[in-house]
C-alpha cells in the first residue's frame, strides 16, 4: 500500500536509517512516539509496510490495516497480537 494516505501524517514519527540499497535507497524504520507502530519503507519507494520491535515485516493483512487507521495517540494493546502475525514471503528476501 502506498503511503500518500493522510493517515500516515497522524503519526508522530521518529526515522531511522536501516541499510541501503542502490536501487531503492535507503531502508528507514519509522516508530510512532505514541502508538509505538513501526513502519519501514525504502526513501525510492512509496511503499510501506508495517514491522515487528524487530524490524520483520508484519503480514499483509496487518500492515495495510495499519497504514489505513488513524494514529491511537497511546498505545493499543491488540497490535501485540498483530506483530504476531509476521510476513513469510517479506522476510525472506530480507534475511541478510
Ligand atoms: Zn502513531
Amino acid at each position: 500500500m502506498a503511503i500518500a494516505k493522510s493517515s500516515w501524517n497522524t503519526h508522530d514519527f521518529v526515522v531511522k536509517m536501516l541499510d541501503w540499497s542502490s536501487l531503492r535507497g535507503s531502508r528507514l524504520a519509522y516508530t510512532c512516539r505514541r502508538c509505538g507502530r513501526k513502519f519501514c519503507h525504502f526513501s525510492l519507494s512509496r511503499e510501506a509496510w508495517a514491522i515487528d520491535a524487530d524490524g520483520r515485516a508484519l503480514d499483509t493483512a496487518v500492515s495495510d490495516r495499519w497504514l489505513a487507521e488513524d494514529c491511537f495517540r497511546l498505545f493499543n494493546i491488540g497490535d501485540d497480537d498483530d506483530r504476531k502475525h509476521l510476513s513469510k514471503a517479506a522476510n525472506k528476501s530480507f534475511d541478510r
